[in-house]
């Protein structure tokens, strides 16, 4: 059995077990830490607000709540400027859902075979690997082929997979839909950028249909792809809806979703109450995010080391034949792992063990893929070239070995 790891401090991109022995931590939390473990602005909100007040609930009104939900909103392009608060990103994409439900009078919704998107009833439901795996089967919910250019059956061609979405709706919708839901770029499930074309394509299919777009940017927002604030900009689109959590409060326990006044209003009529959603402290954690992503210019790091890093990881595929991928952009990659390259026979469980040898070298990373075989790399947005080097020689060091 693996000892688990007890961690007791954090300072940026590194941290510390209850040892004092430092880790560099290139999974920045999970895909959480935005701006660095324990950034002093975000630590210093947190502790002034908590002195102040910590806890108000939606029925009274905070400055905190109201600066950081117009803060959200001026970030976001188009009509979106509706800000509700939740505390995680499941929360944040079950109220999606029941939003393009309410608001089409629809009830069908489609999802990519391999996106995650939480953990509770509806958010189980879209996301595939867990439909079958824990019966959570849900009438109305389509899962598409995964436009996974590595995988992928169509390869790189982003328009034939968006033909499966229009199949799907001629075969298994009555022609209308609620809603599609996607990560522009899919974290858990192996850091998978999806074809070129896909989401423009899908998006006008969506729309002919009636339904509402929802990007799920709960990983790929916050500067974290470097090339853009929020991943869907990569894509030429405005969805309707998009989702938040992780990265949003550095850590502390955020999620929201933003959409248009139009589709809020459905929320006049129908309940909808958090407890916690958006309380003051969380709040401050969020506003003092935004502003060190803007002051730190974490969003160009993460382009700049983030690219970096994914040539030498690039390098690094030269030298081991074990690397089958390297994908993913900014701060948000992925090395996929296989016995046989032409084959891409995804690697067994054992060779995963490379995540505990990197661990003893003092890196943390994540892992992720179906086939659990994805080393995924989302350090916090302050990592510096260094650090990159540091990583990759690690990994270099435990694939020789293996
Ligand atoms: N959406 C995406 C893209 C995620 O990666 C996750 C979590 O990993 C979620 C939603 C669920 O967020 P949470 O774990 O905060 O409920």
């Amino acid at each position: 059995m693996v000892a688990q790891l007890n961690l007791v401090e954090g300072k940026m991109q590194y941290v510390y077990d209850e040892n004092g022995r430092r880790y560099l931590d290139a999974f920045g939390g999970i895909a959480t830490v935005s701006c660095g473990h324990c950034h002093p602005d975000v630590v210093e909100a947190i502790v002034n607000q908590t002195r102040l007040l910590q806890h108000t609930t939606v029925l009274y009104l905070n400055h905190n709540v109201v600066d950081f939900g117009e803060a959200l909103a001026a970030k976001m392009p188009g009509e979106l400027k509706v800000v509700f608060f939740t505390n995680s990103g499941t929360e944040a994409n079950e109220l999606a859902l029941m939003m393009a439900r309410l608001y089409t009078g629809c009830h069908d919704i489609i999802s990519i075979r391999n996106g995650y998107h939480g953990n509770a009833t509806s958010t189980m439901g879209v996301t595939a690997q867990f439909y079958h795996k824990f019966n959570v089967v849900q009438t109305g919910v389509h899962h598409v082929l995964n436009p996974d250019p590595y995988r992928g059956v169509f390869g790189l061609d982003g328009a034939k997979y968006a033909n499966d979405v229009q199949d799907i709706i001629n075969h298994g919708t009555c022609g209308h839909v609620a809603g599609f839901v996607a990560e522009a770029i899919q974290g858990v499930g192996g850091v998978i950028e999806l074809a070129p074309g896909y989401l423009p394509a899908v998006y006008s299919i969506i729309k002919k249909a009636g339904g509402v777009f929802i990007a799920d940017e709960v990983q790929s927002g916050f500067g974290r792809t470097g090339s853009h604030f929020w991943g869907f900009e990569a894509h030429g689109i405005v969805p309707d809806i998009v989702t938040l959590a992780k990265g949003i409060g550095n850590g502390a326990p955020i999620g929201a979703v933003v959409t248009t006044p139009e589709i809020a209003k459905v929320l006049k009529y129908a309940y909808y109450f958090s407890t916690f959603g958006g309380n003051p402290v969380c709040a401050a954690a969020g506003l003092a995010v935004l502003n060190v992503i803007e002051k730190d210019k974490l969003q160009q790091n993460a382009y700049v080391v983030g690219s970096y890093l994914k040539d030498r990881l690039n390098s690094l595929m030269e030298k081991h034949e074990i690397i089958g991928d390297v994908r993913g952009r900014g701060m948000l990659l992925g090395v996929e792992l296989v016995k046989d390259r032409k084959l891409k026979t995804p690697v067994k469980d054992e060779n995963m063990q490379i995540l505990e040898q990197m661990k003893d070298m003092g890196v943390l990373v994540g892992k992720g893929g179906f086939y659990g075989n994805v080393l995924r790399i989302t350090p916090p947005l302050c990592f510096n070239k260094e650090d990159a080097d540091f990583l990759v020689d690690v990994m270099d060091y435990t694939m020789s070995k293996m």
